[in-house]
């Protein structure tokens, strides 16, 4: 509906929710507005767009003040025009050198120009500009009236960039993103009043003891330069939009470009729908690895055939020492590979695809080993983190994609989060979440082991003890059950095999539950009340890897979908179920048919599949039998089975739990090809290394964990000899299909990606509407997407299942909690997860400075009383040792873990790394390792030279709200 009002009594209509200043804006007239930014809320701090509005008392700000029909608004009365040159006048007194006693010797007259020391943009156009303006159109020249503000000294307590209240105009901007604009994370504010009034932080303490996460939102809105990059860019020529390659939030990020093809800036994309203008850490600040020096540059072939034996475990190779291999030409590598890969077509050959690359190149990558190979070996990370929910989804539902969308979160009443560190492995969906209670007012209930981050924003924090969480949900479901909280309509018309499966929860009081898991009866009630009656709208179901990486994983990850079933939530707005996915294009990774068992689009190896790709890929022959898994792949190189593998982007050796072993297993291979951007522990071991082009330097799709297929676009020349992934398949399948008298020339001839993508969407009904064209055009879609004119989908099973009219209640009772239980010897149970400033194993994060200045170190989090039992004080130097290995890293004696418990991020950091210790005992039904428990002991350890911790690296405690 339009509003109709009058701006200096000339009419305009402006959209139903406009505010006063977006009619001002629309008229065309103009007034200051320097705390507005066009991606955040009005926030009315600067004052500079006030207005006179007929009846209204006073000079109200245009930017907050909702437009309503019939108002008549003046902007350039005699009046209005005084106060808001006062306004402006006290602007530029804020700034060095305006004020009426300058602090900075130079011009202070003429209208406003930047302080000389004030650095240059940051890519987009500063707003000094606007306060010149401003001022010259209120006839403002010369020196302020107003006394110079006393300056604050620059706080460059943040690795990354510093806050310089020099420069600063009190707009407000920076505060409001780091609060209820943006981020909801609260590390500053205003403090004091009056002429002391400033940003700063909590206990007016420097940044980096604060809990801010150094993501930079402040720095995106800053018109002035005051929150600064330590090194700002000069120039740019370019700005690509594309999609950050870290995590599954996927993110839209726009790379700066200068004039010597280097990207030198990471900026946020308003218009992106998945992040809605806000980046975290690293999506902002962690793009330098592209241009590395220790990016691989040209094809490696190791010198002598003997693998085995060749390097020892721990320490590895230093990094970068290239001396047991000599570079290559592309020519001279690929036909080598051609020539050895040949010999093992068939059950000998695997491939690991990578969860990072993008959906064009994983297709490729299957369809090589499917028709070049006639191998279906092919498996990526998922196996490793989500496998036990796609695989619970896949049974109950049919398909094992996240139901909803982000807004759905924010639309929720209530968010139960399981097993899941949102704010360090998801940070802008995090972000979304916050916004959901802070907002919206919907109830938050934490599952977690340890206190994490968002447990300040929850309602209820739920603690079982690890490997109980199928008492708790079934406890939860009982308790649903009991209370006649179930959605009886829901239950009665779209699941089955209810009664089989109540009779299985019927056994879990909460009482009962309470002495399996140890959370309190009580809270277990409420978690379930809260959960499927939510105060409004409906409850959204998020896990991560603290569900699916347990032996019983697939049950864990069914006790959730049977909780969702029972409850009726899911199938509409506000509701759902999402594992958020790791890897930025884990989704895609699986979608575009990276499976040992399914096609792209989880077309199954059933026979009309089958047929179907073999007519599509010129009538050659397919496999029908299943591959192996990522893990059986280890047990068959163990056992001589299996042969040669090609593993592009992924780490196998640090990735994979109990790493000796898994070592000794892939140094049997008799050919190990690895593909990637960076040396790491696989490629040391394999017989030819070819180098990759990043994310920024290549065309292509990722896909998020909303099913977002989103575009990848090329921002910068390939660095050195690389190659795109698909690009280096297509020529080796091409290559071995020569030596093979095959005809696969025009199944591996493409000279763009999207042709890459019109192949798959032409054979992959799910994604078949969506085109580069669409892409560029609309942005992301969220398949399914059958057809050109559908919108896509935003949430699934508003009427049905993949798996038929009807979802599938699955009945699993607690289990032992754990392959590997605490003992004498290994006294404390081990928990892995990420951490905020590193990604996986770190092989890209360790070679980003910000990252690694934030987190040098691998921090080992121990409860304080396990910290005396042990004879360990804060910041010490420590080891931990299993049964399996020992690794090292620095004490943070916390009460976020309970005792008993101790965690580690699984990164690799200084030749340490969680997975020497993890067990490799796996889900029956998923083949997921037990990453999150196994048994442990600590080592008092001082090694030296070793330094005491910088408490300061260490995130505080305080918040400003
Ligand atoms: Fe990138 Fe994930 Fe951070 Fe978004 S939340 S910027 S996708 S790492």
């Amino acid at each position: 509906m339009a509003i109709s009002l009058t701006i200096n009594d000339r009419p305009i209509e402006v959209p139903d929710g406009a505010s006063v200043l977006d009619a001002v804006n629309a008229s065309g007239t103009y007034v200051p507005q320097l705390c507005k930014d066009a991606d955040m809320k009005a926030i009315g701090a600067c004052r500079t767009c006030l207005v006179q509005v007929e009846g209204v008392r006073g000079f109200p700000a245009s930017c907050s003040l909702p437009a309503r029909d019939g108002m008549s608004v003046t902007t350039d009365g005699d009046e209005v025009r005084r106060i808001r040159s006062g306004v402006l006048e006290l602007t530029r007194a804020m700034l060095p050198g305006h004020g009426s006693s300058p602090l900075v010797g130079e011009d202070s007259g003429g209208g406003y120009h930047p302080h000389p020391d004030l650095p240059p943009s940051r890519g987009k156009e500063p707003d000094y500009h606007q306060l010149t303006v401003a001022a010259e159109h209120h006839g403002l020249d010369g020196e302020s009236r107003w006394a110079a503000r006393t300056r604050e000294a620059v706080d460059d307590s943040n690795p990354v960039f510093n806050l310089d209240m020099d420069s600063c105009i009190m707009c407000g901007r920076c505060a409001q993103a780091c609060q209820q604009g943006a981020q909801f994370i609260g590390a500053i504010d205003f403090l004091g009043s009056g002429r002391s009034s400033r940003i700063g932080t909590f206990m007016d303490r420097p940044l980096i003891e604060s809990v801010c996460t150094t993501c930079g939102q402040c720095l995106s809105v800053c018109p002035t330069g005051a929150i600064q990059v330590k090194t700002p860019p000069k120039e740019t020529v370019r700005s690509v939009s594309t999609t950050c390659p870290y995590c599954g939030v996927g993110c839209g990020i726009k790379l700066q470009v200068n004039g010597d093809d280097r990207i030198v800036e990471s900026l946020d994309a308003p218009e992106n729908r998945s992040s809605v203008g806000m980046l975290c850490v690293k999506g902002r600040f962690g793009y330098t690895f592209v241009h590395h020096s220790d990016r691989l540059t040209t094809p490696l072939i190791r010198v002598g055939s003997k693998r085995s034996g060749e390097t020892p475990l721990n320490p590895p190779l230093p990094r970068g020492d290239l001396g047991r291999f000599r570079e290559a030409t592309w020519d001279e590598a690929l036909d080598y590979v051609a020539d050895r890969l040949a010999e093992y077509r068939g059950d000998a050959f695997a491939t690991l695809c990578s969860a990072k690359a993008t959906n064009e190149d994983g297709y490729i990558q299957q369809k090589f080993a499917r028709l070049v190979m006639q191998s279906n070996n092919i498996d990526h990370c998922t196996r490793l983190c989500h496998a036990p929910s796609v695989e619970a989804m896949l049974t109950s539902l049919g398909s094992g994609a996240t139901s909803n969308s982000y807004t759905d979160y924010e639309d929720a009443g209530c968010l139960l989060i399981t097993g899941s560190d949102a704010s360090s492995n998801h940070p802008v969906a995090a972000s979304r979440m916050r916004r959901a209670v802070v907002e919206r007012g919907a109830k938050l209930i934490v599952i977690n082991p340890r206190r994490i981050d968002m447990c300040d924003y929850a309602e209820l924090w739920l603690r079982p003890y690890p490997g109980t969480d199928v008492a708790l949900l079934n406890s939860m479901a009982n308790v649903i059950l009991a209370e006649g909280l179930a959605d009886a309509g829901f239950v009665e018309n779209r699941t089955e095999g209810f009664e089989e499966w109540r009779r299985v929860v019927e056994k879990y009081p909460p009482e009962e539950a309470e002495k399996v898991t140890g959370v309190p009866a009580e809270d277990i009630r409420q978690a379930a009340r809260i959960y499927a009656k939510p105060p409004f709208s409906g409850s959204c179901l998020i896990w991560g890897m603290g569900i699916t990486q347990h032996t019983n994983g697939t049950a864990n990850a069914h006790g959730l979908l049977n909780l969702a079933l029972v409850a009726g939530q899911m199938g509409r707005p506000g509701s759902g179920i999402s594992p958020l996915r790791g890897q930025n294009n884990v989704q895609g990774c699986g979608d575009a048919g990276c499976l040992p068992n399914s096609l792209p689009g989880y077309q199954g190896l059933r026979d009309e599949s089958v047929d179907k790709f073999q007519q599509a890929w010129g009538n050659h022959p397919i496999p029908r039998k299943e591959g192996l898994v990522i893990t059986e792949m280890v047990e068959a190189a163990r056992e001589g089975k299996l042969k040669a593998m090609y593993v592009t982007g992924e780490n196998p050796l640090l990735s994979e739990p109990d790493l000796k072993h898994a070592r000794e297993a892939l140094e049997k291979l008799e050919f190990l090809v690895v593909q990637d951007i960076f040396m790491h522990e696989t490629a040391e071991i394999a017989d030819v290394i070819l180098p990759a082009t990043s994310f920024a330097e290549k065309d292509g799709t990722f896909t998020n964990s909303e099913r977002r297929v989103q575009r990848v676009r090329k921002a910068v020349e390939p660095i050195g000899e690389s190659r795109p992934d698909w690009e280096i398949i297509c020529d080796l399948g091409r290559r071995i299909g020569r030596r093979l008298e095959l005809p696969l020339e025009d199944e591996f001839s493409f000279d763009h990606p999207s042709e890459i993508w019109g192949e798959m969407a032409r054979l992959t009904p799910l994604v078949a509407g969506i085109s580069y064209d669409r892409l560029d055009r609309e942005g992301g879609i969220q398949w399914p997407c059958p057809t050109p004119d559908h919108p896509g989908t935003p949430y699934l099973y508003a009427e049905s299942f993949p798996r038929g009219p009807r979802a599938k209640f699955v009945a699993f009772d607690q289990g032992p909690v754990a392959a590997e239980t605490p003992n004498k010897r290994f006294p404390l149970i081990l928990n892995t997860g990420r951490t905020l400033y590193h990604w996986h194993g770190g092989t890209i994060t360790r070679r980003v400075e910000g990252l690694m200045a934030r987190a040098p170190e691998l921090e080992i989090s121990i409860n304080p009383q396990d910290g005396q039992r042990f004879g360990v004080s804060d910041g010490e130097w420590i080891r931990l040792r299993s049964r399996r290995g020992e690794m090292e890293g620095r004490a943070v004696l916390t009460e976020q873990m309970r005792q008993g418990e101790i965690f580690v991020p699984f990164v690799r950091l200084a030749e340490s790394a969680a997975n020497f210790l993890t067990n490799a005992a796996f889900d029956p039904d998923s083949k997921i390792p037990e990453y999150k428990v196994c048994a442990v002991r600590v080592e008092k350890l001082e090694p030296e030279g070793a330094s005491t911790s910088p408490a300061t690296l260490r995130k505080g405690k305080g918040r400003v709200v």
